[in-house]
């Protein structure tokens, strides 16, 4: 029987803990966490106003639709969330629209097959026109590339600028000509080198129903039969994170607050952990911590501590708004604007079209999300940047687009440093890099969560479950 140790308590942390108290109950004589700040979560953060209204600090929702998707759904009910759960789904009347701005208009992308015949702006074709583009472009023998350069080449220039850009700013606060389409998009790569073309593989995969291996769990049924989309808690996504600390310290895990890891060694076949200058050895340790601030850990493997460094990850300013009446012209998820629009957001998030459940005393909610890879460009130093500035941008932003004249009720301002890794073209390279140094140096670690393969709360989930059963299966 082996002893574990787990380094950071965000939801690859906690959700490997759960994994390993689950799945292995059998096989770990004596599990524990390690958190450095007072409480979990680690982006996961929820605040509850008294009225009832609740702002994301981090991610809102949880999509649907990939294995990885139908897991989480698994694991809620697992965790007997189901009762919990807030859908939106697909015919939901308010969310069912995502924006695209585009000379300072808000244009609606196509969501249906019938709005993907007609010529819609900012788009000169028709979406049938861009996708029989695609059908026909020859398949390129480059091992990764641009999201940007992928989508130019096979779909068309005016695609790549109005719904690539925009989404990689959406997604990862980054810039879809840096970021590898073989790590953001596997399924498009993979697509293109499989069949020799994403929509293709798209049609074909039709077929697969990911969800197969799940339909165990009601609540992953239920979301077929109703089509989520995507999905939150009646409070917010932190309910997952008290479900989880809760259920692996019934099950005997032992979870720890302020209790940083300071060096990880390895010798023997044995990790040790350095905590506030006690020692702990155990036979295997899962990193859940971002790939830089492990590299700072493994000082003596120089070559590991460097790949692990150059994961960067960008800073975000969220900035949240009530205000008291609908102030809002247009429903849908929200808006994204592209790097080249006259704006200084990366996105706008729809909170009470999306959730109106999770409104309180005031009719409009909406979260601005800025930064990213352009932090410094647009907001200044992240250090020195004061919370006020931060603020009369977005309100001039939010008045500007979406033609809101009203003052909010309510704001909030939150620097979220560090804190989206960037997956830049030649991503998978250093994975396998970090894999060889692993199995080079013979450590007994496993590494885990956003910084690697999948930064949305579903992948970190899903990467730690085949993160134990992988290790779980090197145990007798
Ligand atoms: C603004 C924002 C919006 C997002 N929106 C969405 C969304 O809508 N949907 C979605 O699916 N995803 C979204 N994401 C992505 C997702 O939230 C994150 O990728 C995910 O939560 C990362 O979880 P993690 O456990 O891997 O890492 P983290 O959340 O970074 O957790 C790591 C934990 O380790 C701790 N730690 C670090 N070093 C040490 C140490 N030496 N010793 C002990 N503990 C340590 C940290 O304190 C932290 O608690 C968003 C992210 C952000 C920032």
């Amino acid at each position: 029987m082996a002893t574990v140790a787990i380094i950071g308590g965000g939801i690859s942390g906690l959700s490997c803990a759960y994994y390993l108290k689950t799945l292995g109950h059998r096989k770990i004589r004596y599990m524990f966490l390690l958190e450095k700040n007072m409480k979990f979560g680690g982006w996961i953060q929820t605040t509850r106003f008294p009225d009832g209204a609740v702002f994301e600090h981090g991610p809102r929702t949880i999509r649907v639709g990939s294995k990885a998707g139908y897991n989480t759904i698994a694991l809620a009910e697992e965790l007997n969330l189901a009762s919990r759960v807030l859908p939106v789904t697909k015919n939901h009347s308010l969310a069912k629209t995502n924006y695209i701005l585009a000379n300072n208009e808000l244009y609606p992308l196509p969501r249906d097959f019938k709005s993907m015949l007609a010529k819609t702006p900012p788009f000169p074709k028709t979406f049938l026109l861009y996708g029989l583009k695609e059908l026909w472009t020859k398949k390129s023998e480059i091992d990764d590339e641009s999201v940007y350069s992928f989508v130019d080449r096979r779909v068309g220039k005016e695609i790549a600028d109005f719904v690539s850009d925009p989404l990689c700013r959406g997604i990862a606060a980054g810039d879809a000509r840096e970021l590898s389409v073989r790590s953001m998009f596997p399924s498009l790569y993979e697509g293109e080198q499989q069949h020799g073309s994403f929509i293709k593989s798209l049609l074909k995969s039709r077929h697969d129903q990911p969800m197969f291996e799940y339909m165990y769990s009601d609540l992953v049924k239920k979301s077929c039969s109703e089509m989520w989309r995507s999905w939150t808690f009646k409070t917010g996504l932190s309910e997952i994170i008290d479900a989880l600390a809760c259920t692996i310290e019934e099950r005997g895990g032992d979870i720890l607050f302020n209790a940083e890891c300071s060096k990880l060694t390895f010798k023997d076949n044995k990790a040790l952990l350095e905590v506030e200058n006690e020692k702990i050895e155990v036979d295997h340790v899962f990193s859940c911590i971002p790939a830089d601030q492990l590299s700072k850990l493994l000082h003596q493997y120089s070559s590991l501590a460097e790949t692990l460094m150059s994961i960067s990850s960008v800073d975000v300013a969220v900035v949240y708004f009530e205000f008291e009446n609908n102030v809002l012209k247009k429903n849908g998820f929200g808006f994204l604007s592209p790097s080249f629009e006259d704006s200084k957001v990366l996105g706008v998030v729809f909170d009470s079209c999306l959730f109106p459940e999770l409104n309180g005393k005031s009719k409009t909610r909406l979260t601005c999300m800025m930064g990213g890879r352009w932090f410094r460009d647009i907001l200044g130093d992240p250090e020195t940047v004061s919370e006020e500035l931060i603020l009369s941008i977005a309100l001039k932003e939010v008045q500007k687009h979406l033609g809101i004249s009203q003052l909010p009720v309510r704001h909030k301002v939150i620097i979220q440093r560090n804190c989206i890794p960037q997956y830049v073209v030649g991503h998978y390279k250093k994975l396998i890099a970090i894999d060889n140094d692993i199995k080079k140096h013979d450590l007994c670690l496993t590494v885990l969560g956003a910084s690697y393969e999948g930064a949305g709360v579903p992948d970190c989930i899903y990467t730690s479950k085949l993160g134990v059963q992988k290790y779980l299966e090197t145990l007798q």
